[in-house]
């Protein structure tokens, strides 16, 4: 009988191994630039986001959540749009929980990040417009 062995996905159990003094070539148009000092993994090869744009941790995007759900609780008795509820709260939160953009900080972009987040949010409650949720991540 064969032996069956589970796939594991390698991908994104890498820990990233960089090392700080291997800096990655820059180009800039058809030029090579000085080093610039981005240490890469050594391991998937993800060059780390040093940059303005830092990833934030999934806490917080629960904090975010949480204020979008304040917000639609007044809304709700303002008679405007409903209340998030459990469920779709549940639902959204699961779902981060499955994205690399908020697990694997390391080559993650914060506007990526935020790109997904929205797009979380409107997939279970597309009454929720872009600047409502921009609100609460600024
Ligand atoms: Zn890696």
């Amino acid at each position: 009988m064969e032996e069956y062995k589970e796939e594991v996905d390698h991908e994104s159990l890498c820990e990233h191994a960089s090392n700080e003094s291997d800096w990655l070539a820059l180009l800039y148009g058809r030029n090579k630039m000085t080093l610039a000092p981005h240490p890469f993994c050594e391991i998937c090869g993800l060059v780390r986001n040093i940059g303005p744009d830092r990833p934030r941790k999934m806490g917080f995007f629960i904090d975010v959540l949480s204020k979008i759900e304040r917000y639609l609780e007044e809304e709700s008795k303002k008679g405007g749009k409903p209340k998030l509820i459990e469920a779709q709260k549940r639902l959204i939160v699961k779902e981060m929980q499955s994205e690399e953009l908020f697990q694997d900080l390391y080559g993650t972009l914060a506007s990526a990040q935020k790109e997904k987040f929205t797009e979380i949010v409107q997939k279970y409650r597309p009454d929720v417009e872009n600047h409502e949720i921009e609100y609460y991540l600024e």
